[in-house]
């Protein structure tokens, strides 16, 4: 008779990929991007123009919405969305429990005294909603009596139709606070560090480079890898619905290493499973029509593991897509009978999956500011942004390491597959030597005379500083011409320069993009503030600008260099070279996050503006410990269960068929004097049940360590006892249940194999 698992793998064996509308041809491309959002090309043709202009003005400086065209823009929207077939808005939002949120409201309306039915959506309901939110985690920042939150609209990202079988949904992005104004929510934090760092930036273009500029945005861009697992709906024999550890918890919690995994590399930039390419065709055409800008898809390292990255984009927006994005490729996936895991590290032995968050500064006009320069002056900047980087990431590595601090991302930082846990930043050869060259040069005050340098803006600054900088000559002529493409890449660093851009590597594929975004623009407007500032109290105690401007980088850059690492990243000695540089090491996550609330930390935030108070960085540490703990202790009794249930009594089918065959021969070889004692099998039936008792063993360990987290209040010293007391017991449990898998019978062994999830598709 065929078992479960044998049945399972003959249905895989037949299957077609899944037939969905996708394009036939790139003409068709151009026709449906960006047709599912209500962004400037439907607003152009919806709005009145004199509202048009406004609300592109709000759009392109972040300004504030005058309440006054706010009904005019609803309608237009209410218009659209009807036509494209919604019934339904709803503020979608990002609260703090790492998801995206909605609630749906019909566009209908009655006036009292009137029995007909009106279809209604006003300014006030687009710019303000009041959802009864009291069961979103809040970290203690309110009470659950009171219950009010509110959300409001973010002009700034496009609304969008979310469309479900049966009827659309007209989304609209907004923030959302508690009634006394405190973030609740991942975008309002985000929206403020944009705004913060922008400031800084202006000031550094105007004050040091005599630039003018309106805004300058972050942008982002994501480079998102999820795994597959396949799932089987025709016979209602699932694989995924099989392994009761992918279910709860997103990752399988045994299994032993196959065979074959990774090591032959024949998975990466492979060519792609039919089926997976059908999958992601159609998750490509849903995000281009919600104007997300998806680009490249390749298979990955891991078997089963694959890429999406969409060109960058402002980070907000970027951040609201990498949302989209994840939910749409689980729903998809479901549809293509895959499953989806966005797990940090849903299999043992094989890489796992990360979020690749390239970051840069850009002006309104699309200057990126992390380009190096063609001009001296150009260089000039650039340097200036770029120290500004390097010093922002040494004083705060504590923070950036916090922000990617996830139950997941614990099995992948530090493993020598992603970024160590340990924050440094690659520059590549020739961007080193150039650091390299500014910090062991001895030039203070410049002998060149002065130069006109390339401000097309003229500026009309007042402050006598300001005009002094303006016409100074920075005196960039030291550097060899900026390496203008990065010819060499390094995959073991966190923070690596690549070319125009940062790469943040940490980021863990299940993460809600925001926080680690938060956090940099924050650390980065401070240092821009802080260079700023220097240069502009030398120049006012007379010394040069030119002079001003190098003295200040050459001091940054010697103060901060030993964040800049080039080697390798994996090795133990990078470990020893960080540890008497005195870089940090966060390996846990309780480790990484007991840091986020210091005093440090609390100040900085509370000097950037308040772009997280006090209170609002106290609820983020207490809903982070809260999700590990939460997390860890989920995998721990799933372990537990599954131990108990599935893996021990196949154990002991095994051990009893063992038992009675050498039972069945010993009156035989008995009765046969010269017939040797069959030690070999004799000895394996020893070494099985002793597997099986240490594995018990270690099961009930388990439950005992699991009960005592309970009994733990502090969130702190709960995550700390999972941490360090329970994980290293549920190792122990995989230890030796992996062993056993690797001699029960085939047959008997009741979870589908990871040579059999990694590879069938
Ligand atoms: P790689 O895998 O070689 O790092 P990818 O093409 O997969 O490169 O991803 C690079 C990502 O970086 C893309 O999403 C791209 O749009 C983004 N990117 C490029 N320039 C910038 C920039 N100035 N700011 C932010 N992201 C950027
Ligand atoms: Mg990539």
């Amino acid at each position: 008779a065929q078992t479960r698992r044998s049945k399972m793998i003959d249905e895989i064996d037949s299957r077609a990929p899944v037939a969905a509308t996708v394009a036939d041809s790139a003409d068709q491309l151009t026709t449906i991007y960006d047709s599912d959002t209500y962004g400037l090309n439907a607003m152009r043709e919806t709005l009145p123009s004199h509202c048009y202009k406004k609300i592109r003005e709000v759009i392109s400086t972040g300004q504030a919405l005058d309440p006054a065209i706010a009904d005019m823009v609803a309608n237009g929207m209410k218009e659209w969305a009807i036509k494209k077939g919604a019934t339904h808005y709803t503020h979608w939002f990002q609260p703090l429990n790492g998801l995206a949120a909605e609630k749906h409201d019909a566009f209908i309306s009655i006036f009292p005294g009137d029995d007909r039915l009106l279809l209604e959506f006003s300014g006030m309901q687009l710019i303000k909603g009041e959802p009864d939110a009291s069961s979103f985690p809040s970290g203690g920042l309110r009470s659950t009596w009171e219950a009010r939150g509110y959300t409001v609209w973010d002009p700034t990202s496009p609304p969008f139709i979310k469309r479900e079988v049966n009827g659309s949904i007209l989304c609209i992005p907004t923030a959302f606070c508690s009634w006394t104004g405190e973030a609740l929510d991942q975008k309002t934090p985000l929206l403020r560090s944009m705004d913060y760092v922008s400031d800084a930036a202006l000031a550094v273009l105007s004050s040091i480079f005599g630039e003018k500029h309106k805004k300058v945005f972050p942008t982002l861009g994501i480079e998102q890898v999820c795994e597959s697992s396949v799932k089987d709906k025709q016979t209602n024999i699932h694989f995924y619905l099989s392994r009761p550890d992918l279910i709860n918890c997103g990752r399988t919690l045994v299994g032993a290493k196959p065979p074959k995994g990774q090591e032959m590399e024949d998975h990466y930039f492979g060519s792609m499973n039919a089926r997976i390419v059908a999958c992601i065709q159609e998750v490509e055409w849903r995000c281009w029509k919600l104007g997300m800008p998806l680009k490249t898809r390749h298979n990955e390292v891991a078997p089963g593991q694959y890429e999406v990255a969409p060109i960058f984009e402002r980070a907000n927006v970027a951040s609201d897509h990498n949302m989209l994005l994840m939910d749409i490729l689980k729903s998809v996936a479901i549809k293509h009978d895959l499953i989806c895991l966005l797990h940090e590290k849903p299999f043992a032995g094989v890489n796992g999956s990360g979020k690749h968050n390239n970051y840069s500064l850009a002006t309104d006009g699309g200057v990126n500011l992390l380009d190096p320069g063609l001009t001296p002056s150009q260089n000039a900047r650039f340097i200036l942004f770029l120290s500004a980087i390097i010093r922002a990431v040494d004083l705060h590595a504590d923070l950036l390491r916090a922000s990617v601090a996830n139950p997941g991302n614990e099995h992948r930082l530090g493993a020598n597959e992603a970024p160590p846990a340990i924050i440094s930043i690659y520059l590549g050869q020739e961007l080193d030597k150039v650091v390299r060259d500014i910090i062991s040069s001895n030039k203070t005050t410049l002998t060149s005379p002065p130069q006109k340098s390339v401000n097309t803006t003229a500026s009309t600054t007042s402050t006598t500083a300001n005009n002094e900088v303006n016409n100074m000559w920075l005196g960039v002529d030291q550097f060899p011409p900026l390496p203008r493409d990065s010819t060499d890449r390094n995959r073991t660093s966190p923070f690596a320069f690549t070319g125009n851009k940062f790469e943040f590597r940490a980021v863990g594929s299940s993460q809600v993009t925001s926080f680690p975004c938060i956090i940099l623009n924050t650390i980065v407007a401070e240092s821009l503030i802080y260079i700023r500032k220097e240069i502009e109290a030398a120049i006012a105690a007379g010394t040069p600008a030119s002079a001003s401007y190098n003295q200040v980088i050459k001091k940054v850059l010697q103060t901060h260099e030993r964040i800049i690492f080039n080697g390798d990243g994996y090795g133990q000695e990078w470990r020893d070279i960080a540890a008497k540089r005195g870089l940090l090491n966060l390996r846990s996550t309780p480790e990484a996050l007991s840091l986020l609330n210091s005093d440090k930390n609390i100040k900085l935030f509370e000097q950037s503006n308040n772009i997280l108070s006090p209170v609002e960085l106290a609820s983020r540490q207490h809903i982070l410990y809260e999700f590990y703990s939460k997390s860890i202790a989920i995998e721990a009794k799933s372990m537990y269960d599954l131990v108990a249930t599935s893996v021990l009594p196949a154990c002991y089918k095994h051990q009893r068929n063992v038992a009675e065959s050498l039972n069945s021969i010993m009156p035989f070889i008995q009765s046969q004097p010269n017939f040797k004692q069959p030690t070999a099998q004799i000895n394996n039936l020893g070494e099985l049940i002793e597997s099986i008792n240490l594995l018990s063993e270690q099961n009930i360990k388990l439950n005992n360590a699991i009960k005592h987290a309970t009994s733990i209040e502090s969130d702190c010293d709960r995550a700390t006892h999972l941490n360090q007391s329970v994980i290293p017991i549920m190792n122990e449990v995989r230890r030796y249940s992996d062993h056993l898998e690797t001699i029960v019978e085939d047959s008997l062994w009741p979870l589908p194999k990871y040579s059999e999830i990694l590879f069938l598709r």
